[in-house]
């Protein structure tokens, strides 16, 4: 695993300056497959997809920058002030329901269907089970906290009806919701063989009652 040199991005709103580390090449060893559709490589770690500006806690996306071409050319700035730059904050999923409530009915729905996805992604990261099958011990999140996830998953669910694109996610939200029955009628209407790996297993998970994430093995 290679580091390559810095990104550095403005805040959209406040514009002050953050650093993100790049990979100049890295390798799909120990890529992990989560039952939540996240694909893990640790080897070739990648930058947060959600941000939160350290100044004025905007919370953006951060290939947003990139595709509007707001990258800052670094040679602009001296090799000490690049490294003086905070590195980008990842945000938590809490930031990600105080924008989505914020920004409201205007924001596109692709857009929010993705960042509630990354939401979960993040509520669903305090249990996945390390190499060792081991669940790391984490502080409970309080009922509020719950309640935001709770209902995350509810509209995500809504926002994803209806499109086979989109089945194995309802599935799995399903099953984590212990909807056992509704995730199997899901996964009877998949017929991609490219994915009978996926559907095998999430069946076994159903027929256990397993409610949590889950790492699959690729087939
Ligand atoms: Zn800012």
């Amino acid at each position: 695993m290679m580091p390559g040199r810095a990104s550095i991005v403005p805040c959209p709103a406040c514009g002050a300056r953050a650093r993100v580390p790049t990979l100049l090449s890295g390798n799909s060893g120990g890529t992990v497959f989560w039952s939540d559709c996240k694909v893990v490589r640790p080897m070739m770690p990648r930058p947060p997809w959600v941000v939160r500006c350290s100044t004025c806690v905007h919370v953006y996306w951060l290939d947003d920058v990139w595709r509007t071409e707001h990258e800052i050319d670094r040679h602009t700035m001296t090799r000490a002030a690049v490294n003086a730059l905070p590195e980008v904050e990842e945000a938590t999923d809490a930031d990600i329901f105080r924008t989505i409530e914020a920004t409201g009915a205007s924001m596109d729905a692709e857009r929010q269907r993705h960042l509630r996805t990354v939401a979960w992604w993040y509520a669903n990261d305090a249990s996945r089970p390390d190499e060792d099958g081991r669940v790391p011990v984490r502080p409970v999140p309080d009922a509020a906290c719950l309640a935001d996830r709770a209902r995350n998953l509810e509209a995500l669910l809504a926002s994803m009806q209806g499109d086979p694109e989109w089945r194995l996610n309802r599935c799995e939200i399903l099953r984590q919701q212990g909807h056992f029955e509704a995730a199997l009628r899901e996964l009877d209407q998949e017929d991609n063989p490219d994915l009978a790996w996926v559907v095998d297993q999430q069946r076994a998970l159903c027929a256990a009652r397993d409610a949590a994430v889950r790492p699959l093995k690729r087939g």
